[in-house]
């Protein structure tokens, strides 16, 4: 026997079981983010790999160690996305369409990252992301924010959710920051771990990110971003807090909080559950005012968030808050005889026009009426239609209900939709 080839560590199929909680939630993002007035975009699955190195920044996680880099046969260096909004904004840049303009944009699909694959992590996942270009204030961040919580309503997610809120003020404010926060981590290098001890000069703002709880009391005492923010970051700032407060969206301001990648400033945010362990953020984003010039464009401010699609779907199984229909069909003809095989065709053709909402499944492959009736029982119709060569002369079928305890009719062939849709259909 031919040995089986598997699928790629971390890169799941996703079953016929499981696409309907994945096409539940695919309808509500596209539906909210479209009655909030955002337009789809979207780009390719491999990019030169210098857009991410560019965008992401050098020492960054995604960066150092997480990417799916190669050379093509022509010798570029090419990479699978690991996220979405650098080629957004590329995109964006190519086609003219940022400088100067106002654009609200939306994208899904699967995105590409080396990690330890478990619960939540994945190395192919799929993100929802959405970006904002061309205004610089506050009210725009509150939206994006305030979109994201509509969307934790629309799914029944809003009581396991929580925001933390934080913002990076400007790169010279941070850079003033981060010369502080070095010195602190110096003076307590002996308490930090490898990972720390690597991120301290590289990229020391991580530091604060760690997951350590045996850092947590150093990290605690450390200088805060928020005392060394500029006065237009403070105001900004403050802005968003008053917007969020009078919309009624609580949150929580967390000056640890500063994102594993290097664009952002100004506003940061996460939406964290508890539920899911330590793969807990489900949704993350914050300003970028500076990536569209870093890419080559006239400067553009903006702000955006991306969703982990695997996360939501994880959280809305453990929590069972959705029931789907598990049928895979409404109405299952059974055509018997070689005469009825033929003319079931048509009635199958004259149901699916006739009744557009209802699945009809029309049985292939022949067979009797006990192993046609098993069938129909395992696609779930309610409505079977048993038709037999004699009924066929005769101009009739059979109606037989397959969930429930009544008796069978005889339906006239004439104008079948009509007589389903009286019969309840
Ligand atoms: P984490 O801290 O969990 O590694 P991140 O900061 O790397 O997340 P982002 O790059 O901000 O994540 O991506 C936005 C969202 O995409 C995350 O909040 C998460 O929900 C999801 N996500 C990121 N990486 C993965 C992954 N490997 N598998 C599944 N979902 C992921
Ligand atoms: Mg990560």
């Amino acid at each position: 026997m031919a040995k089986n080839i598997q699928a790629i560590r971390g890169m799941n199929d996703c079953l016929p079981q499981d696409t309907p909680l994945w096409q539940h939630l695919e309808q509500i993002l596209r539906s909210t983010v479209t009655r909030f007035g955002y337009s789809e975009i979207r780009f390719p699955i491999v990019e030169m790999t210098e857009l991410f190195k560019r965008s992401i920044g050098e020492v960054t996680d995604i960066v150092e160690k997480e990417m799916y880099t190669f050379s093509d046969r022509n010798g570029d260096s090419l990479t699978l996305r690991p996220e979405g909004t650098a080629c957004c904004v590329r995109a964006g840049n190519e086609h003219g369409l940022l400088y100067n303009q106002e654009q609200r944009l939306w994208y899904m699909g699967p995105m590409f990252r080396h990690e330890r694959p478990q619960k939540g992590r994945y190395r192919q996942f799929h993100q929802f992301g959405l970006e904002a270009f061309g205004i610089a204030s506050s009210d725009i961040d509150a939206e994006v924010i305030t979109l994201t919580a509509h969307l934790w309503q629309q799914l029944g997610l809003a009581p396991y959710v929580s925001l933390q809120l934080n913002s990076l003020g400007s790169n010279a404010a941070r850079k003033t920051y981060r010369q502080a926060l070095v010195v602190y981590l110096e003076r307590h290098q002996a308490l930090l771990d490898d990972d720390s001890l690597r991120r301290m000069h590289s990229n020391p703002l991580r530091v604060l990110d760690s997951k350590n709880p045996a850092l947590a009391e150093l990290l605690s005492g450390a200088p805060q971003l928020s005392d060394y923010l500029d006065a237009d970051s403070a105001e900004h700032f403050s802005q968003l807090k008053r917007r969020l407060d009078k919309a009624g969206i609580a949150y929580t301001v967390n000056p640890r909080l500063v994102r594993g990648l290097d664009y952002y400033n100004k506003t940061v945010f996460e939406w964290v559950t508890t539920e899911l362990g330590s793969q807990g953020t489900v949704c993350a984003g914050g300003r970028y005012d500076g990536l569209v010039e870093q890419l080559g464009g006239k400067s553009t401010p903006a702000v955006g968030f991306a969703l982990g699609m695997e996360r939501l779907v994880l959280l809305l199984q453990t929590l069972q808050l959705v029931t789907l229909p598990e049928a895979t069909a409404d109405i299952y003809i059974m055509p018997i005889g070689d005469a009825a095989e033929l003319a079931a065709i048509s009635i199958a053709e004259q149901l699916r026009s006739g009744l557009s909402s209802k699945r009809v499944i029309l049985h292939c492959g022949g067979g009797n009426l006990k192993k046609q009736m098993k069938r129909a029982d395992k696609s779930g119709a309610e409505w079977g239609l048993i038709l037999g060569d004699e009924e066929l002369s005769r101009g009739e079928i059979t109606l037989k209900w397959l969930r429930q305890d009544a008796p069978q009719q005889t339906l006239a062939l004439e104008n079948l939709p009509r007589q389903l849709i009286a019969n309840g259909c």
